[in-house]
Order: C-alpha cells, then structure tokens, then sequence
C-alpha cells in the first residue's frame, strides 16, 4: 500500500547526484530577490530568460558573486546597464563586479535547452520544472539561502499556468502570447521555485487549485478532496496557520515534488488516487512540505531528514488521523523493515552525514524511511503530549529559517525537559537503537 510514498517522494536527492555544483561553498553574498522572465518553447525543449538578482555582501570587499547556473549558457552579465566580465565554471556564473559594493543588482541573459529540472512534454504541450531550479533561472541551489522571487512566464495564450507564489494579473503581449507573472513575497530557498504550464483543466475549491490534462473538474474535486483537511491538520501540528492559495498540478511524470505554495504530482498517481482514494500519501507528503521544507528548511542537505524524514512521517500521522490506527503501523512497519534490512547489509547510517554528492537507494532510504522511523520512536519515547508540544514549538520557532538538527533536538529537549543525547546520539547521529 502507498505505492507513491513509500517508493519515496520528491525529486530532490536524485537530482543532487546529476548537479554536483554548488555555488554555496562559501558565499560573500546574501541573494535577497530574483525577478525572472522565461520565454519556453516547449516544442523545440529550450528556453531564454533574463533574472535580475538583487544582493547584499557578506564579506566587506568581496567582488566575485557566484550563482549556480546548471546547463545554461549566460548570454550576458550587466549592472545598471555596463556589461560585467563572467566565466562559467562547473556550473556555476562567477561575476566579477568592476567595484565592490555593499548592496547592488545585475541582470543575467540566458539561455537553454535542459536535460533536467525544466522537463518539456511536447505531446501534451507541457512544461514544468523539477527541483533544479538553476538549470532554468541562474540562482543558489544552497538551501539556506532564501530570497524572494517576482516569476514572469510567457506562454501561447491557450495554455494554463500555475507558480510558485502568489499569482498577479497577467498581460498580453504584442505577439499574442500571454504574460503570467507571480509574487513570493516571503523569502525561500530556490529548490522551491517552480512551475507548470499545459492546456489544463483548472479546478477550484475556495483557495485550493487543481490542474490535470486528464482528469475532468469534477475528478479534480474528487481525487484531491483531502487536501483541505489535510493542510489544516498540519497547520496544527506545527502550531502556524497555512497562508494563501495552495495549488496542486498533474504533470506527465514526475515522483512528487514541492514548491513554495504548490506541488506536481504525476497524470498516473492522480488516476491511482481515483481509482483508490486511500492512496493520499503523496499528496499528504508534498502538503506537509510546506511546514518542513518551504517553511521551516534544512540549511545544508546533511540535514535532508529534517525536510524528508519530516515529510514522511506527518504523512502517517495523517493517515492515522484520516484512516487509522492500522495506516500508521503500517507505515511504521514498512519503515522498521527497510532499517533491519539497511542494517543487515551494512547499509545502515547516522541520519546526519554530508554523503550527499552521489546518494544510493540505501542512503535515500535512510533519510526518508530511517528518518520518519526515528520521528515514530522519539514519539513513542516521549508520549503523545511531550512530543507534539516539542515539534510544535521546533516548527514555530523556526518558521522562515534554515535549521539544523540540533535546533530539532533543542525544542525536543526543551519541551521534555529533560537531555535526549542518549537518544540522538544512538538514532540520530549513529547506528544504535534497538528496533522493535
Ligand atoms: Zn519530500
């Protein structure tokens, strides 16, 4: 059962392997807003685009902003309309100003034909990005690195849209394509940006939006007729409200990815849901990623479980909400099996590593599954009331913010008042703890 959660949701890990890059390494400058153009042609699979990337220096003198910028080709560096000397390297745009500055802007032309992270259908007339963002838009991948993003996309007229953000009218254009545009007006890292874009279907339900190319309004409304209980579920275990419309798209393929406000989901989950309407995990996985993940956000990948594990296990917390106490054992059993299994091949690891460059399915498992599990047995070592005051409080605390996991086991500690050291130190940070 859960097919799609328990396979592991979110195109994240697998495409760190394929984007190894990091302009993060050490970073003399805060990225504070992106305000982006796309221009796709979706039949031919390429893109043009121009992003204006506003920052402020960390590091007094520092004249090098590095930004990742995947496959792209950078057609042009300007600030305040001065063209301004660039190599790409691995990846990764170094801009070398001509002065240092405490705070400025520069405008970046570019443009593509990516292999991941903007994935085209053309048979369906589609496009919609996964995960990695830089091979569409210039930008730090770093998931500590949070700014806000103005998105313009330009599209034919017949085609829907759906963004990252709060959307704002759009506007036509000269040659009759129509201008969307979106506003994320609270900073987040760039693995949550994203779009999609077809001929869709749109369904609306108060500030909830679906879009699918195969399903009818009326299956829309019924496959994700869930989600409203299920943001608000989470919004009280985390103790924060859910703010502004959450949309959700059916793409053609994809295993599940989360964005600042919004998620994709594949054609063939959102048929699987109809056909069975237990099978909400991974609509309940990618809704929660908008507490941990958009909102509260791991600062370094090493710290991946505190968005996956997290994600995993408030999906069974639902599911033991929502279906019962049965849909939780479950899921905690299928979780308890893959660490046996990890630890019988030598597979097992500490939950926190900086492995992150080439991970295999042992290692996805880890933070995924080992992770929920570990949430599951911090639960059962705590008791109910302890446990959910703790992650209430960790999730409150830490709304906006990058964290690492000794902030989690900080607001753990706090509301137990007592040490858990023992714990972390066998489940967290080592391979120790008794199953069963
Ligand atoms: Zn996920």
């Amino acid at each position: 059962m859960q097919k799609f959660t328990v396979a592991g949701a979110c195109a994240v890990v697998a495409l760190l392997l394929s984007d190894p890059a990091n302009a993060a390494q050490s970073r003399a400058f805060d990225i504070l807003h992106y305000a982006t153009t796309v221009d796709v042609d979706i039949a031919a699979g390429t893109l043009h685009g121009e992003t204006l990337v506003r920052f402020s220096a960390v590091t007094a003198g520092a004249r090098e902003l590095q930004l990742d910028s995947g496959a792209l080709t950078i057609d042009s560096v300007q600030q305040d309309g001065e063209p301004v000397p660039f190599v790409q390297r691995d990846a990764v745009l170094h801009i070398n100003l001509p002065t240092a500055v405490r705070a400025g802007e520069v405008q970046v032309r570019y443009h593509g034909k990516p292999r991941f992270g903007l994935e085209f259908a053309p048979a369906r007339e589609e496009v919609y990005t996964i995960f990695s963002t830089a091979q569409w838009m210039p930008s730090v991948n770093a998931p500590d690195e949070r700014a806000t993003l103005a998105l313009a996309l330009r599209l034919p007229p017949r085609l829907k849209a759906t963004a990252a953000g709060d959307a704002l009218p759009s506007r036509q254009l000269d040659d009759g394509r129509i201008e969307h545009r979106w506003q994320l007006r609270k900073p987040a890292p760039a693995f949550v940006y994203g779009f999609a874009a077809g001929p869709y279907v749109h369904a609306r339900q108060g500030n909830l939006h679906y879009y699918s190319m195969d399903r009818s309004e009326v299956e829309l409304r019924q496959l994700f007729a869930a989600t409203g209980d299920m943001l608000g579920f989470f919004a009280e275990r985390a103790g924060l409200a859910y703010e502004g419309d959450y949309r959700q798209a059916l793409v053609a393929e994809t295993i599940g990815q989360e964005m600042a406000g919004m998620a994709v989901m594949s054609e063939a989950y959102g048929k699987e849901v109809l056909d069975d309407p237990t099978q909400t995990g991974l609509i309940a996985h990618e809704a929660a990623h908008q507490w941990w993940g958009v909102r509260v956000t791991c600062a370094g990948w090493e710290h991946f479980w505190l968005n996956e594990g997290f994600a995993n296990f408030m999906t069974a917390a639902w599911l033991q909400q929502s279906q019962g106490e049965a849909a939780y054992q479950a899921m905690v059993q299928g979780w308890e099996t893959r660490v046996q299994e990890l630890r019988t091949n030598g597979a097992d690891r500490p939950l926190v590593y900086p492995q992150w460059i080439k991970p295999s399915a042992d290692d996805r498992a880890v933070v995924y599954k080992k992770g929920a599990y570990v949430l599951h047995r911090l639960r059962r070592e705590l008791g109910e009331e302890v446990f959910w005051r703790g992650l209430r409080e960790y999730t409150q605390a830490n709304d906006g913010r990058s964290v690492v996991t000794a902030d989690f086991q900080q607001a753990m500690e706090h509301a137990a008042g007592r040490s858990l050291q023992a714990f972390f130190d066998a489940w967290v940070y080592g391979v120790g703890g008794e199953l069963g």
